[in-house]
């Protein structure tokens, strides 16, 4: 069932998001002849051929982007880690749009250039920078300055890095000896990698490598953190790194590209105290426009230029030079976004990013708490405000679930909080993660990590609820509904629910309910057959964790996923209350004045067309009364079964807030039918007040139980004609129950007696008696 339910899912992904992304989808086929792009086939398979896109956008604004359908996305992509402050913040619109009115002079070299230099000196401790078109061609110009400045040509890098595509860095695999790179990229050639060595971040042999052979390495190359390793933060590697560089005259060279003014002004040069040779920026940096900046040490930054000279005396440029140079390097547009930037920067003395910071850490905290309390194989590691989903095994089918949820994540899966991410966002942001999570494992993936509950022995008493639908319906929706909705109901109230799905495609005979033995431990289980053209639902709860309440909150939920499915729109959000809120109420003391008067507006008035009864008051305390009566005289102590979620504002909570609260009754001869209904009105009333006194006390079972169940006319499973189906709760650990099940054509009454059948019978008689006679003698009957 399980892999059927897989396939089934990302069948419906693939219609889900085929129909969000239409004209997307459309636009990149139109062009797809014309256009070599590699995000739009990476990772191109059979299975995900439909989805396999990069999303193409043509607005965005905030934390939001917007396609070409007109969808809007929540961006976590943020440029690849570009938009700090959001999409289009108006100090870098008002930056661009004044240049664009001064024009675009490539030749001279901009005004801007120089003060942003010193202002990127001044923010990162650096002592010179030059500028150039991207953090590919930086990194390469800081490798040529190393060389050139040491003599040597050596370059090592680590793995699992990302430098940008320059050739000699596309190294993904070391020759097991000399350690020398080996590129697996169809049109590397090999001898630009022979200088290359590649290394593991973080670990001894790769210091050992470079304490045997520091005569020959130019320059150490790497990430402050792997932008694909969040979790891997090792400032003692870096300093060590550094410690190694100055003893052997190496070059210590940092990538900030993606760090660089995100994490702090100073980037992750400042946060771990670094004294490094070169630093090379991006992103950030840019505002949005494409920047690569390398910043340094004089010595190596000289080369450019051949040093600092003045016109006013004899200096001249006396540091020997290599070369660089770029049509674009001082776009006058980069010049002034960066400078805006940068001047922003300044003037917010980091508050920014150590607010994002901290918000990020809070997120990722909240997520990993839910992960690991759902055991769900996911953590989410993060460095300042980039983070990662770090999901063990094939973890694509996620990616879809989220863009199915409107989050935007690119293929690299490298994600980016900003400055522009609202507390609104994130909540979102949040629970789209969340249900992604459950959507996904309802459907056979990512499988329960780690040792589960101790099985414990479910209560026996089960609750039933049983309706037909006029139709055969799906059975794959069905059974993936079904897991969605217990799944969703386990991750809010953090706990482990066994559950049991059954389908009987050709039953013995027609409306029947099916008695089948429970599996000891389900709390949960769904019998679904087949009746003719009708599809018969038997769902069955433990009452451990669950009420009656529950039962309708559920089996409505169920009803909307159902439809989800069918219409291959997004499931339905989970809205439902953890048990935690309903608790932390009915233990609070004192009450609250504004839990009595909901509790008031709850008592409404039921009318019943076929009972004629006269009874001024609500249909229950009729119901009740005449139940009393049919006793015969003497005193009883009748519980009464109250939702905790009516009484307290929760009635969004799915669990056990059940409690039976006890009515102490008289029936002798002179009891009136008004005179008893009030007598129940009132103490119902009380009772309910002091629902928290009676809800959680240990006490005996009451010997005798009163309920009403009045689920309503208009429940329609998905849209169809259903009609509820008798289902009498056979187990019960009271003496006598009487059960009232309200139908659209009138009641349907059952009392049980545990001792023998005929005072069941007996009690029943008089009841339905009562229920259709005049009250005036309501004693008739014992005469
Ligand atoms: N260095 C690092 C750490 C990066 O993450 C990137 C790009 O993502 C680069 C360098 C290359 O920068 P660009 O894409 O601007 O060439």
């Amino acid at each position: 069932m399980q892999s059927d339910l897989k396939f089934f899912y990302e069948q419906y992904l693939i219609n889900c998001i085929g129909q969000q992304c239409a004209k997307t989808r459309e636009h990149i086929d139109k062009y797809r002849a014309y256009f070599a792009n590699n995000r739009h086939s990476s990772g191109f398979s059979d299975t995900w051929k439909q989805l396999t896109f990069a999303l193409s956008a043509n607005r965005s604004e905030g934390a939001y982007i917007y396609d070409l359908d007109g969808n809007k996305y929540l961006d976590i992509t943020m440029g690849f880690g570009v938009h700090l402050f959001g999409h289009s913040p108006l100090f870098i619109k008002e930056a661009i749009v004044k240049q664009l009115e001064k024009g675009i002079s490539l030749g001279p070299v901009h005004q801007d250039a120089a003060e942003t230099a010193a202002l990127i000196c001044q923010l990162t401790n650096n002592e010179r920078c030059a500028f150039f078109n991207s953090g590919t061609e930086a990194v390469m110009v800081a490798l040529r300055l190393a060389r050139a400045a040491t003599g040597r040509s050596k370059i090592i890098i680590f793995e699992g890095a990302y430098h940008g595509t320059h050739d000699s860095l596309l190294a993904i695999k070391q020759h097991p000896v000399t350690k020398e790179a080996i590129g697996s990229i169809p049109g590397i050639s090999p001898s630009l990698l022979q200088d290359t060595i590649l290394l593991p971040f973080g670990k001894k042999e790769s210091i050992d490598f470079i304490e045997r052979h520091g005569s020959e390495i130019a320059a150490v190359l790497t990430e402050p953190v792997r932008s694909r390793y969040p979790e891997e933060v090792n400032p003692t590697f870096l300093h060590q790194l550094q410690q190694l560089c100055v003893a052997n005259n190496i070059c210590f060279i940092l990538d900030e590209v993606i760090t660089g003014f995100r994490v702090s002004n100073g980037g992750a040069k400042a946060v771990f105290g670094l004294d490094t040779d070169m630093v090379v920026y991006g992103k950030v940096l840019g505002g949005g426009l494409p920047i690569g900046v390398v910043a340094g040490k004089k010595k190596y930054l000289n080369y450019i230029d051949g040093g600092n000279w003045r016109f006013s005396d004899t200096s001249f440029p006396n540091s020997p030079t290599t070369f660089v140079a770029g049509t674009f390097c001082h776009h006058p547009l980069a010049m002034a976004t960066s400078r805006a930037t940068l001047l922003f920067l300044q003037a917010n003395n980091n508050e920014l990013q150590d607010t994002l910071n901290q918000k990020t850490t809070e997120f990722c905290r909240s997520i990993n708490d839910f992960c690991q309390a759902n055991r769900f194989p996911v953590q989410v590691d993060h460095f300042g405000s980039m983070f990662r989903l770090q999901v063990k095994g094939k973890n694509r089918i996620l990616y879809h679930a989220l863009l199915k949820e409107k989050i935007y994540i690119w293929e690299g899966r490298t994600c980016f909080l900003s400055g522009a991410h609202q507390p609104d966002d994130l909540d979102h942001l949040e629970s789209a993660i969340k249900k992604s999570f459950v959507e996904t494992r309802s459907a056979g993936f990512f499988a329960v990590i780690g040792p589960g509950e101790k099985i414990r022995h479910t209560n026996a008493f089960f609750l039933q609820t049983a309706f037909e639908v006029n139709e055969q319906l799906d059975i794959s929706s069905i059974h993936f509904a079904f897991n969605f909705a217990c799944e969703t109901i386990q991750a809010t109230n953090n706990i482990n629910l066994q559950r049991e799905f059954i389908f009987i495609p050709h039953p013995g005979s027609e409306n029947t309910l099916h008695e089948i033995p429970r599996k000891k431990t389900a709390d949960l289980r769904l019998i679904i057959s087949y009746q003719g053209t009708k599809t018969l639902f038997q769902l069955q709860f433990s009452k451990i964790h669950f009420d009656g309440w529950s039962l309708n909150l559920f089996t409505q939920f169920l009803s909307n996923c159902f439809l989800s499915l069918e219409k291959g729109q997004p499931l339905p959000v989970n809205k439902f209350l953890p048990i935690s809120f309903f608790e932390k109420w009915v233990n609070a003391d004192p009450y609250k004045k504004s839990d009595l008067e909901l509790f008031a507006a709850s008592t409404i008035h039921l009318h019943l067309p076929v009972i004629k009864a006269r009874y001024r008051g609500t249909l229950f305390e009729y119901l009740l009364s005449c139940f009393a009566i049919s006793l015969g005289e003497g005193e009883f102590i009748i519980g009464v079964p109250v939702s905790g979620q009516l009484v307290s504002r929760y009635i969004r909570t799915v669990g056990a807030c059940t409690c039976q609260v006890p009515l102490s009754l008289c029936i002798t001869k002179k009891t009136t039918m008004p005179g008893l209904m009030s007598e129940v009105s009132n103490q119902l009333l009380k009772a309910k007040k002091d629902f928290r006194k009676f809800y959680n006390k240990e006490h005996q079972p009451y010997r005798i139980v009163f309920n009403m169940d009045d689920p309503g006319n208009n429940f329609s499973f998905a849209n169809r004609q259903t009609t509820f189906v008798n289902s009498d709760d056979t187990h019960t650990c009271h003496d006598l129950v009487c059960n009232v099940m309200v139908e659209p054509g009138g009641l349907h009454v059952s009392v049980k007696y545990k001792q023998d059948a005929a005072t069941s019978e007996k009690i029943l008689n008089k009841f339905s008696k009562l229920l259709t006679q005049e009250h005036e003698d309501i004693f008739t009957y014992s005469k």
